[in-house]
C-alpha cells in the first residue's frame, strides 16, 4: 500500500474518533436537560402535596373557627333565654340553640374527615420529601458522571487533536485539501476499500482501469462515481 494512502487512513481514524467525541460531547447538554426535567417533576409533585396538606389544615382552622362562632352564639342564645319572662321566646330560643348544636356537630364531623384526609396527606408529603431526596442525590451523582465524562472526553479530544495535528504535517499538502473536503462532504469517509471491483464508499462498480490503478498502488486512483480515496481491500 502507498505510504500517503497508509498515512490517511490513520488520518481518518484519527478524524473519526475526533468526530464520535465531539458528538459526545454535543449530547450532554440535553442529558442534563433531562436530568434537571427530572429533579423539576419531583420538586413540582412535592410542593402539590404540600400544597393540599396546606388546604386542608386552613379548611380545618376554618370549621374550628365556625364553631367557635357558633358556641358563642349559643351562649349569647342561653343568656336571652334565661333572661326573658316570655314563655313564647323562651321556646324560640331554645329551638335556635337546638339548631345551632346541631350545625356544630354536622362541622365537627366534617372536620373528622379533614383531619383524617390531613393525616394521610402528611403521609404522603413525607414520602415525596423522600423522594425528592433521593432524586437530589441521583441528579447531584449523575450530574457529576457527565462532568466526569465530559473531562475525560476533552483530555482525550486534545490528545488525539493534537496526534492528528502530527499526522497531517507528514500529508503532502494538496492530497490533505483532497482528504478534508472528502471527509467533511463525504460522510466521514474520504479513504475507502475496493472490493470485489467495487468502491466500498459509494457501492459502484469502478472502471477496470481505476481497479488495476487501484491494485498497482503506484499512485492515487479515486473513485469515478463519488470521488473518494481507494485502495485495495481483500
Ligand atoms: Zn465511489
Amino acid at each position: 500500500m502507498l505510504k500517503a494512502i497508509e498515512q490517511l487512513l490513520v488520518l481518518q481514524d484519527r478524524d473519526r474518533k475526533i468526530r464520535a467525541l465531539k458528538a459526545e460531547l454535543k449530547v450532554t447538554p440535553l442529558e442534563k436537560k433531562n436530568l434537571d426535567e427530572a429533579l423539576v417533576r419531583s420538586t413540582a409533585h412535592r410542593d402539590a402535596q404540600k400544597l393540599k396538606g396546606q388546604e386542608l389544615e386552613i379548611a380545618r382552622k376554618k370549621m374550628e373557627m365556625e364553631v367557635d362562632s357558633k358556641r358563642a352564639t349559643i351562649t349569647k342564645l342561653n343568656q336571652q333565654k334565661f333572661e326573658t319572662r316570655k314563655n313564647e321566646e323562651y321556646q324560640a330560643y331554645t329551638e335556635e340553640i337546638k339548631r345551632f348544636e346541631a350545625e356544630i356537630r354536622a362541622i365537627e364531623d366534617r372536620e373528622l374527615e379533614v383531619m383524617e384526609s390531613a393525616e394521610s396527606q402528611r403521609a404522603l408529603i413525607a414520602q415525596a420529601e423522600k423522594d425528592l431526596t433521593e432524586a437530589q442525590a441521583l441528579n447531584a451523582r449523575q450530574n457529576k458522571n457527565i462532568e466526569e465524562k465530559v473531562q475525560a472526553i476533552g483530555v482525550q479530544l486534545t490528545e488525539i487533536e493534537a496526534e492528528r495535528s502530527r499526522l497531517a504535517t507528514e500529508v503532502e499538502e494538496d492530497l490533505l485539501d483532497t482528504y478534508n473536503r472528502l471527509f467533511a462532504s463525504k460522510n466521514d469517509s474520504a479513504v475507502v476499500a475496493l472490493e470485489h471491483e467495487v468502491c466500498t464508499g459509494c457501492h459502484m462498480k469502478l472502471t477496470p482501469s481505476t481497479a488495476a490503478k487501484t491494485k498497482a498502488g503506484r499512485e492515487i486512483p479515486h473513485c469515478e462515481q463519488c470521488g473518494r480515496i481507494l485502495y485495495a481491500g481483500s
